[in-house]
């Protein structure tokens, strides 16, 4: 009898609405083989053709640059524009995770505390990381990510975390992956989480890790970026709680989008200790710091 799947078994391949009749069930391994590649030519000459047509119709263009955009990697920016925003690279704080702003002896790669953590370290989070700083157009993508609802910029921005996190955090061990959540009425409006949609591509990189969606926003708040830093902490206070007690005894690794001031991360970090975690880091694709000049 014939019957609608999504998903063919047989030929590996994602039909939406393709029949798979008792025929296809019976056919050898090598015509199986064979069908498949077949199948998977035909998707790839589909997508350069789609592509081609694509950028025929609606050209894309670069939102710093205007360069005209051949590939779809990144539908908002050139690889030129991309890849001269800065990135943190070693050494910075291993307690914020701002790079230092002087180097300690030449050449020198360790990281280390700063100065204001060793003084006052952070309660609640142990350690922050974050890919490249809050600048150029890696603060733009953010921008246009989460205020213009361009949710394929999830793609380029979690592969700038995970290029950071396989080269920086390789002896990080967590159970959880958990991201900041927006509250209800934001998330209605935005009609996605932007941490969410990194967290879920993040995994990658964590493979003993779990999503974890315990962590929720109890009361709805005016947006950080349109306070000033005295006023954030008071913002963001109690405005987050857990759910259940899934937390308690796990090595979390809270994930933002931006951390500009650090209080909202702060903040989760105290509602997710306070239900049991054992230990808070938080990584961010972008943190707000100045970009440090050496003189060597
Ligand atoms: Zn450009
Ligand atoms: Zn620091």
């Amino acid at each position: 009898m014939n019957q609608i799947l999504l998903y063919c078994p047989y030929t590996q391949i994602c039909y939406t609405g393709i029949r798979c009749t008792a025929e296809t069930k019976n056919t050898p391994e090598r015509t199986r083989n064979e069908n498949n590649r077949f199948a998977m030519l035909n998707i790839q000459m589909f997508q350069g053709w789609n592509l081609t047509l694509k950028n025929f119709l609606l050209p894309m263009y670069c939102r710093e640059c205007g360069e005209r955009l051949l590939t779809e990697e990144n539908c908002f920016f050139c690889p030129d524009c991309w890849e001269s925003s800065p990135r943190i690279e070693r050494p910075f704080c291993t307690g914020c995770g701002k790079p230092h702003q002087r180097m300690v002896g030449l050449g020198a790669l360790s990281n280390y505390p700063c100065a204001d953590c060793r003084e006052a370290p952070n309660r609640f989070i142990r350690r922050t990381f974050g890919a490249a700083y809050y600048d150029g157009t890696i603060s733009a993508a953010i921008r246009i990510f989460k205020f213009q609802k361009k949710r394929s910029l999830k793609n380029p921005l979690a592969a700038l975390m995970l290029d950071f996190a396989f080269q920086e955090m390789n002896e990080e061990h967590y159970d959880f992956l958990v991201p900041v959540p927006l509250y209800r009425t934001r998330l209605r409006e935005r009609g996605f989480n932007q941490s969410l949609e990194l967290t879920e591509l993040l995994l990658e990189a964590f493979p003993e890790a779990i999503l974890d969606e315990s962590l929720v926003r109890i009361r709805p708040t005016p947006a950080q970026s349109s306070l000033v830093s005295s006023e954030r902490a008071r913002n963001v206070r109690g405005a987050f709680a857990v759910k259940g007690d899934l937390c308690k005894g796990k090595r979390i690794l809270l994930i933002d989008d931006v951390i500009t001031t650090g209080e909202t991360t702060t903040e989760c970090a105290r509602a997710l200790k306070r239900a049991g975690a054992l230990s808070v880091d938080a990584f961010a694709a972008a943190l707000a710091c100045p970009v440090p000049r050496f003189d060597l």
